[in-house]
């Protein structure tokens, strides 16, 4: 059982409502357990400006499969909730990112665990403190709270009108 931490974001076709169907399905999966959600927290976009702004949670879940499974999975549900490529860092009505496994490092061209944007996203970072704490560690990073305290200057902000945390089941 690995302790992984999964990031969610949306910005299109009723974002908080995907976040929490994309729980729902994580529920689902085979060898996931002890699923926790987050707040969600939205922000200005990443990349291209001309974009409506993004909603984000994390979930953390026990799991018992490989990375390369979970990530499959992930892509699946992708798949299945009809996310399309518009552009890089584009407009999408669902992505699910690998973030932690456990102690796991992994660093290949489809696939790398940590995920190498968690020190440059507070929309990563203030979620999993709320459900990890401010002290944990990431391999290779600085605690969560020294992370966060190099992001202050980011903007998201806290969306209230949903609680995706007890959408974990179907
Ligand atoms: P992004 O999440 O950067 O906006 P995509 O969701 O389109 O981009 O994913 C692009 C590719 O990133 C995927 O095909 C996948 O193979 C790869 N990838 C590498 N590391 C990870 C990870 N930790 N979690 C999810 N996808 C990953
Ligand atoms: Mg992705």
């Amino acid at each position: 059982m690995t302790l992984t931490v999964i990031a969610l974001g949306s910005n299109l076709d009723n974002p908080p409502q995907q976040l929490k169907a994309a729980c729902c399905r994580l529920s689902r999966l085979q060898g996931l357990t002890g699923l926790r959600v987050s707040s969600v927290f939205t922000s200005p976009p990443m990349g291209p400006q001309d974009q409506p702004p993004f909603f984000n949670a994390v979930a953390t879940c026990l799991y018992i499969e490989e990375p390369r499974q979970l990530l499959a999975e992930l892509q699946a549900i992708e798949q299945a909730m009809g996310r399309v490529k518009v552009r890089h860092w584009g407009e999408r009505c669902i992505d699910l990112d690998i973030i932690q496994m456990g102690e796991q490092l992994i660093h290949d061209i489809d696939l790398s665990i940590p995920h190498p944007g968690i020190s440059e996203r507070l929309f990563v970072v203030e979620p999993m403190i709320e459900l990890l704490g401010a002290d944990h560690k990431v391999p290779g990073l600085d605690d969560l709270g020294t992370l966060r305290d190099e992001l202050k200057h980011q903007s998201i902000s806290l969306y209230q009108d949903i609680d995706i945390s007890g959408a974990t089941v179907a």
